[in-house]
């Protein structure tokens, strides 16, 4: 916490005001952490359920997590749902946290380009996409960086700071100072397939998926999990990041990482059964 806050002085950064795409899972947390650290966000979203869902969530959350009902109060009027995106024309800094897949995001930063500040900084939450094929339809694809935030964000610390083949250093600095900001601990990281955490997560949880296809049941392999000392087992984690997400990155970094994408995977997803946010995936939910 010091070290971090530390962090946040030695390098002040000129960020106020923070745009996010995408209020799902990733996107409202992300969302309703910064605008608790002090900064003023507008939340956009394509559908306005998704939006509503969102504020609920921070509001239970903050009320759970801050005591003072005023401080409560004074977080929520900093975080603004936005379905026409109006935060974009003001925002110092744009978080793209929008479906896994690389046209949606390509079209999305095409259009904050146009709309955005010239000196807005650029940030995707891509778990799986190059940066290089992100800035393809960017002017200036220099001011793009990923800021790969962990689920959930209010208790995983790391943010990787994903450098681009373009991305400028002043980019990376802003994205370091604000990461320290907001009490995150940035890890700097360069754009290769599944960065530092994932190239290592998604094989462990892909694994676990295939243990459960040939047999073994899923409450089995999250109880020897967790009884080796992690906080949560991988099916349990792969319903609480998405399945469908998970099948996404699985697929991008089948390629480059050499990893088999299991088909019950392929199933749950084709079926509608997402994990945690649908409400059914390996497990159900009520
Ligand atoms: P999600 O499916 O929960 O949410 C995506 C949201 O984006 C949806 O609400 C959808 O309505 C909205 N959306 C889609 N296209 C849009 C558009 N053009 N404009 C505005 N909104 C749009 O996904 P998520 O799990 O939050 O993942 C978002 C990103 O974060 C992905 O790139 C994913 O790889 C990454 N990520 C996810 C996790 C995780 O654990 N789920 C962790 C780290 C990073």
């Amino acid at each position: 916490g010091e070290a971090l806050k530390r962090a946040g002085r030695e390098h002040p950064h000129d960020i106020r005001r923070v745009h996010v795409v995408g209020a799902g899972t990733m996107g409202a947390d992300i969302a309703m952490w910064a605008a608790s650290k002090g900064f003023v966000v507008t939340l956009q979203d394509q559908k306005p359920e998704i939006l509503a869902r969102a504020m609920a969530r921070a509001s239970a959350f903050c009320k759970k997590r801050l005591k003072d009902p005023r401080q409560v109060q004074e977080t929520m009027d900093r975080l603004m749902p936005d379905l026409a995106g109006h935060g974009l024309r003001r925002a110092e800094l744009v978080i793209e946290a929008i479906v896994e897949k690389i046209e949606p995001k390509q079209a999305l930063f095409r259009m904050i380009e146009e709309r955005a500040p010239a000196t807005a900084l650029f940030a995707t939450n891509t778990s799986s996409i190059p940066l290089e094929v992100l800035a393809q339809g960017l002017r200036d694809p220099t001011r793009l960086v990923g800021l790969h935030f962990f689920n959930p964000v209010e208790k995983m610390q790391l943010v990787e700071i994903v450098r681009g083949e373009q991305s400028a250093e002043a980019a990376l600095d802003r994205a370091r100072a604000w990461t320290a900001a907001i009490d995150r601990l940035p890890l700097d990281v360069k754009s290769s397939p599944g960065f530092l955490v994932n190239r290592i997560l998604m094989p462990y949880l892909l694994e676990a998926v295939i243990l459960v296809e040939e047999g073994v049941a899923p409450e089995e392999v999250d109880r020897a999990a967790v009884e080796f000392g992690m906080p949560m087992g991988p099916i349990e984690l792969s319903d609480t990041v998405g399945l469908d997400i998970c099948l996404s990155v699985a697929e991008m970094l089948s390629g480059p990482l050499h990893i088999d994408v299991p088909a019950r995977l392929r199933e749950l997803v084709e079926q509608g059964r997402l994990g945690k946010k649908s409400g059914e995936g390996f497990y159900r939910y009520t």
